[in-house]
């Protein structure tokens, strides 16, 4: 199933090259790049290339891209940091969700606090 790219999709347009990011790695069907307000010393967003609006859809619609996803960002955390890494979700503005285009956080690079709320 492809999911049409949404015009006013700001991961779309990353994907598309339209706004510029910086990439880390990339596949034919995920890609990594840095978030612009890093919470961590390693904050790199994961996203795959088509278009899915949260994690359950993207579940649902193509577990095989969830498993690429998780694949990738493995395969930053080990390349950017010591291979141990957080990866976030979120789903739902109150959960602080901002981009719907799924995309996972991946953190990484020090000692992890935790202190989601
Ligand atoms: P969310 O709040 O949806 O879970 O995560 C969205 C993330 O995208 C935020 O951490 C935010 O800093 C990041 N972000 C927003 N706009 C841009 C952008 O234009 N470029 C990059 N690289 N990250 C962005
Ligand atoms: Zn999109």
């Amino acid at each position: 199933e492809t999911m049409p790219a949404d015009a006013d999709c700001l991961f779309c347009k990353i994907v598309a090259g339209d706004v510029p990011a910086d990439v880390v790695a990339s596949n034919d069907r995920v890609i990594a790049f840095r978030d612009i307000n890093p919470q961590a010393p390693m904050h790199v967003l994961v996203v795959p290339r088509e278009h899915y609006g949260d994690i359950a859809q993207l579940a649902a619609g193509a577990p095989d891209l969830l498993a690429d996803v998780v694949a990738l960002a493995d395969e930053v955390a080990s390349e950017q940091a010591d291979g141990q890494f957080r990866l976030i979700f979120n789903s739902g503005p109150h959960a602080g969700q901002s981009v719907f285009h799924v995309h996972g956080h991946v953190l990484g690079g020090a000692h992890l606090g935790w202190s989601p709320a």
